[in-house]
């Protein structure tokens, strides 16, 4: 018998459990263990008043696998696509400004005259140094963009969308197709105006969600891991692992969760935040312990709004807004969620959800939840302010949001590897496997990826 046990049942948790079990070897025994009293991870769907409000991810981009894995569940009638024209919005003077999505995105009046026009002369931007490793997305967007690019689209998107600091973050780690694209021809625009198209049909992502919430996916997949055999444990915290042990029959690992029990587990896969990975296996990782533990995570809070606009011309349209620092608010971003999944909002309901803190503005989140509602009222009217009376209202706080990427990360995960490699030498199948948004993605499409790309190889 083949012992497969799975740490944290997250999105990629469940994925993997379910993929692997739908081709098991002879004998596999698949055992997801999540320390809380549901699985999802941060995939929280909320249902109050008659709305569906999501606490953590709002939306999937769907990657293939993604589109095959909501299939394979039997999830395609759920589906609900986002307009995928739907503008954006970013904040400049004080006023939102459209940003339609694609290279037209260019000529928006969010960005200053004369940084569009630097921006387009990127092509002609000395390619960077051989020797220049990795660069911050602030530097590198200054670079070969110029500097009002940075702070009107790049700043507000990294803050925005992944809550951390431009000026730390890794362009090689976060943004790896724009760090290749540069290194193909020297220049980013390009390499993406050249970039052949792929053999067979082209694949177009989606941007989705589900009539009752992301967390229809995570249910449907622990439900099906679970009829077919799968032990999804819940409020099983993993305290300690021990082994690697040569050849043992009791299992090469031994995963003690809090109440005691210990399961023997010949595979196994972490899927735990960088944190919690290193402090449980920090021994057995001589290289790169040490960096994966001094990993930072963002902290956020999330207010969800529901309004009553007097007429629906009143309520946000779009994508969402973001917001670039320097501009008078708080708010990270907000998204239009009754604009972008219409289908699931009541009539006459506009719902928003506003992000604050972030690497940038770390101790928001600490306010009250008066004082974070009070803020995200406020700011949601100056940017709308015929959306009407706010009818519900509520506030979650994320004290680890997502991995904060510093400049370098890719040695990080370079000494990883190298312990990885020594761990799973001589041995025919892995005997331990490790995937994380720390690791390789943080988009729900990318994690339902590498499940896939990991279950055959278990
Ligand atoms: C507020 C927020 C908004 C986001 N928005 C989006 C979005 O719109 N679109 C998008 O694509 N992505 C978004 N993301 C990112 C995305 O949600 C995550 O990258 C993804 O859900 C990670 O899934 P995972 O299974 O890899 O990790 P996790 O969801 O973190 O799962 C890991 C699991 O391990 C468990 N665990 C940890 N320690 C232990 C232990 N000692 N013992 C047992 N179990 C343990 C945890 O409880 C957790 O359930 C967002 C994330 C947050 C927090």
């Amino acid at each position: 018998m083949r012992r497969i046990v799975i740490l944290g049942g997250g999105m990629t948790g469940l994925a993997l459990a379910f993929l692997r079990n739908q081709n098991p070897a002879p004998g596999d025994d698949i055992v997801v263990l999540e320390e809380g009293p549901q699985a999802g991870g941060s995939i929280r769907t909320l249902h109050e008043e008659g709305l569906v409000l999501e606490a953590g991810p709002h939306t999937l981009r769907t990657t293939a696998a993604a589109e095959r894995l909501i299939s394979g569940l039997d999830l395609t009638d759920e589906v609900l696509v986002a307009d995928r024209r739907a503008p954006r919005w970013i904040v400049r003077g004080g006023r939102a400004r459209k940003v339609i999505p694609g290279p037209a995105g260019l000529l928006t009046t969010a960005i200053p005259f004369g940084a569009r026009f630097r921006a387009l002369g990127e092509p002609f931007v000395a390619p960077r140094p051989a020797d220049l490793a990795d660069e911050s997305v602030h530097d590198f967007f200054s670079r070969r963009f110029g500097p009002g690019l940075a702070r009107y689209v790049a700043q507000p998107l990294v803050s925005g969308v992944r809550a951390d600091d431009p000026k730390t973050l890794s362009t090689r780690s976060a943004f790896p197709e724009l760090w290749e694209a540069e290194a193909r021809t020297g220049s980013v625009l390009r390499s993406l105006l050249k970039a052949p198209n792929p053999p067979g049909p082209r694949f177009r992502p989606r941007t989705v969600s589900f009539r009752s919430g992301l967390a229809s996916l995570t249910e449907r997949l622990a439900a099906r891991s679970q009829r077919a055999g799968v032990r999804v444990e819940l409020n099983a915290e993993i305290l300690a692992i021990e082994g690697p042990f040569e050849g043992d029959d009791d299992g090469i690992w031994k995963v003690q969760i809090a109440d005691g029990t210990v399961y023997p587990a010949d595979t196994l896969v972490s899927t735990l935040d960088a944190t919690e990975f290193a402090s449980l296996l920090e021994t057995r990782l001589p290289r790169s312990a040490s960096r994966v533990s001094a990993m930072a995570y963002s902290r956020l809070a999330v207010v969800l709004q529901a309004f009553r606009p007097e007429r629906p011309t009143d309520a946000p349209r779009g994508f969402g807004v973001l917001v670039p620092r320097g501009e008078g608010f708080r708010s990270l971003g907000v998204l239009y969620l009754s604009s972008l999944f219409p289908d699931r909002v009541p009539e006459g309901v506009a719902l928003t959800t506003s992000f604050f803190g972030g690497a940038l503005d770390p101790s928001l989140p600490d306010l009250t939840e008066g004082d974070l509602l009070k803020l995200a009222e406020t700011e949601v009217r100056r940017l709308h302010p015929e959306i009407g009376p706010r009818v519900h209202g509520r506030v979650l706080k994320w004290p680890a949001a997502l991995p904060r990427l510093p400049v370098g990360h890719h040695a990080t995960l370079d000494l990883l590897a190298q312990d990885l490699a020594e761990i799973n030498a001589g041995s025919e199948r892995p005997r331990l496997v490790v995937t994380g948004s720390w690791r390789d993605g943080v988009g729900l499409g990318e994690r339902i990826a590498r499940a896939e790309e990991l279950a055959p190889t278990l």
